[in-house]
């Protein structure tokens, strides 16, 4: 092997393990003194069942050294650290708000302490009690962010804070964690490549991570943590790029009449960043590997267009394409799409879909994903589109490509920032098309709060009455589907009778049956219906260009790139568009819901609202990387980490050759997912 980390008897390559499994990790928590059968499974449901998971289980803050003050001295905005003793305790609600308020004293002076929304905290805090909080002076008194009976670290300078649990607090959590400290661990980095990338031992990052003397520490302990994390996953990813060289795909002839034929038919001219991305599939579709290709473009940028000329590339060489889709509304959409220049260009298409089943001999086949069942086969597939592609469950995704190896291009209409492409599909080539043709008028975004939103709806009306259409998007409600389409129904109902009625309102949820749904988006279409009431189900595929205007009820419980993908149902035609979201009181949301309703007020891109998403979640669930059979990243933030990420990347080429229990480990972490995407 090639790795020549400077000392190291490259032969004797000490067989790395990036996430060892000694013993003491693999022990369940319940070795550790305080953990029973019931403290186990309240772990258990944060996802901590051995103690290595516990000792990885990183703090989300630290408590920042501050001050202590007597109760008297109190005046600033800083947050301060107090002592005292509880004199009383009491309950009450303020709207949404649970507040629990203690009056404390420390005999300069009394406050009355504030908790919100933890009411089971009562019964620690019984009259007589001595406390140390820490907070600063808010609307309702002292406003505790962490706080100690006696003398506990809780307050302490430095004092990590766990992501907890009601059922298992913060504090819990510290004491087990100092408890499997000590436990001592093998370093699974050579000491020569620990050097050279400037990497604590392990053993000392935890400490350092559990029990920091300053935020340095802590972030020298997180940085070796996250470098593990993305070692393994670049490794992981390498070797699947290696696997995939080794694969043959269908043979094409080079580009011929067929394209030049679609770009006479097309009523446009291709942009700039379309011929780009065409250009960049030619060159895929010249080689023997297959082409594995992310297009990423926002709704309407144009990726549909290009898909096609993909496909043709297929026909052309009398081959089939074929264009799948995550739900029938998409692929109808898509059918209805393509039909057009394809009857014009003498190609023959057909839909196919779990409840429309014909003609698998067409040129060109669009379905869902009902079309790579067993039972469809496509024994000349050249070319696959697969739209949406995080939205695959891995199992299809594997379906299509375990029997042949056709080329596949992903689109997404959910923009990944580059850094993240560069990790999560480190194996997929990607095309980006930045720039939506130019006859779009950007969509004016507005935040509106809840005591405004009759203003909002007055504004949806002034559009109806020019003969314009509108979206309403329900309230977002996670228990199921079926709750979601229900309280849709009772949003319905109130609409029409209040502030939409005298038009014809139609609802749109999960629950129709996709005859229904079809028929819906017909009378929509065919303004038939002024107005759709919906659920997420419109996030996708809906295009009807005379909807300028769309409500989006409670906008602040949508994630950003939903509420991106949402917002791309107007402004499809050449009319301005407008895209209200009311929410809460500002003061009501957390840092990061105002966070995510300004980006979208200020920008339509989505590409820069991806990077927005980045910065707000740092790396752990974005986008589609759920799908991607991956834990999410504990330890690496991908913007601040790209150096890291880059020699992770680097070192991975190298790595890669490597037998043993490195390899091993990569395969059991990845065991099973698919981080092709395809
Ligand atoms: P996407 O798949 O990215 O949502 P589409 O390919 O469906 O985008 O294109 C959206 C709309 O824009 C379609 O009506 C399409 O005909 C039109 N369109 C695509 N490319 C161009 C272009 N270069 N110039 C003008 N209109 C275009
Ligand atoms: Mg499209």
């Amino acid at each position: 092997m090639t790795v020549g980390f400077a000392g190291e008897d490259v032969g004797a390559w000490p067989r790395p393990r990036l996430f060892p499994r000694p013993e003491a990790l693999q022990r369940s928590v319940e070795t550790l003194p305080g953990v029973g059968p019931a403290v186990k499974k309240k772990l258990e449901r944060l996802g901590l069942a051995t103690v290595g998971e516990l000792l990885l289980h990183s703090p989300f803050r630290y408590e920042q050294p501050v001050e202590e003050l007597r109760i008297a001295e109190l005046g600033g905005d800083d947050e301060v650290a107090i002592r005292g003793e509880v004199l009383s305790v009491s309950k009450r609600r303020r709207g949404r708000l649970q507040m629990l308020t203690a009056r404390v004293s420390d005999g300069s002076a009394t406050i009355s302490a504030t908790w919100f929304n933890q009411p089971w905290l009562e019964r620690q805090l019984q009259p007589g009690t001595a406390v140390r909080l820490r907070g600063r002076q808010g609307r309702y008194g002292f406003d505790v962010r962490s706080f100690d009976i006696g003398n506990g670290q809780a307050t302490a300078d430095f004092a990590p804070v766990y992501p907890a649990s009601e059922e298992i607090t913060a504090k819990k959590l510290r004491e087990l964690v100092g408890a499997a400290l000590p436990l001592s661990l093998a370093d699974p980095l050579p000491a020569a490549l620990k050097q050279s990338e400037a990497l604590p031992p392990r053993v000392d990052a935890l400490w350092a991570m559990h029990r920091p003397r300053s935020l340095e520490e802590a972030e020298t302990g997180r940085r070796r943590l996250a470098f593990d994390e993305l070692l393994l996953l670049q490794v992981g990813l390498a070797l699947q790029r290696r696997e995939r060289e080794q694969e043959v795909a269908p043979e094409l002839a080079p580009p011929g009449e067929l394209g030049a034929r679609y770009r006479d038919v097309l009523p446009f001219e291709l942009t700039e960043h379309q011929e780009r991305a065409i250009a960049e599939i030619d060159a895929d579709l010249e080689r023997t590997m297959p082409m594995q290709r992310l297009l990423q473009g926002d709704v309407g940028s144009g990726k549909t267009v290009v898909a096609l000329y993909a496909l043709l590339r297929a026909v052309e060489s009398g081959k089939q394409g074929a264009l799948m889709a995550p739900t029938e509304t998409l692929a109808e959409q898509h059918f209805l799409t393509l039909d057009e220049p394809c009857r014009a260009l003498g190609v023959t298409c057909a839909l196919l879909t779990g409840s429309v089943k014909h003609d698998v001999n067409s040129d060109i086949v669009v379905g869902t994903h009902a079309l790579i069942q067993k039972g469809v086969d496509l024994p000349n597939l050249g070319v696959a589109v697969v739209d949406e592609q995080h939205r695959f469950g891995v199992e299809q995704r594997k379906a299509l490509t375990e029997r042949r190896s056709p080329h596949v291009l992903h689109m997404t209409a959910t923009p990944i920032p580059r850094t993240l492409a560069l990790t999560v599909y480190g194996n997929l080539a990607v095309s980006e098309i930045a720039k939506p043709p130019a006859n779009r008028k950007p969509i004016i975004t507005a935040w509106v709060t809840e005591e405004k939103s009759a203003d909002a709806y007055s504004r949806l009306r002034r559009h109806l009455d020019d003969g314009r259409q509108a979206y309403v998007v329900c309230p977002l409600i996670e228990e199921s589907e079926t709750s979601q389409a229900r309280a849709a129904e009772a949003e319905a109902e109130r609409l029409r009778r209040g502030e939409l009625r005298g038009y014809r309102v139609g609802l749109l949820h999960g629950r129709l049956r996709p005859a229904e749904r079809r028929e819906l988006m017909a009378r929509f279409k065919a303004q038939e219906l002024d107005v759709l009431v919906a659920t997420t189900v419109i996030e996708v595929g809906v295009d009807v260009p005379n909807a300028t205007i769309m409500i989006i009820q409670e906008a602040d419980r949508f994630g950003l790139a939903q509420l991106h993908q949402l917002r791309g149902r107007v402004g499809r035609g050449a009319e301005q568009s407008y895209c209200l979201l009311i929410s809460r009181a500002r003061e009501e949301l957390t840092d990061t819901a105002v966070a995510r309703l300004e980006a979208l007020v200020r920008t339509t891109d989505g590409f820069e609202l991806a990077e927005v998403d980045l910065d707000l979640r740092g790396g752990g669930q974005l986008l589609g990387t759920r799908q991607s059979g991956l834990t999410d990243l504990k330890f690496a933030h991908l913007r601040r980490d790209r150096p890291l990420l880059e020699r992770a990347r680097a070192l991975a080429d190298e790595l890669v050759d490597l037998d043993g229990p490195l390899r091993d480990e990569v395969e059991r972490v990845f065991d099973g997912a698919d981080l092709s995407a395809g």
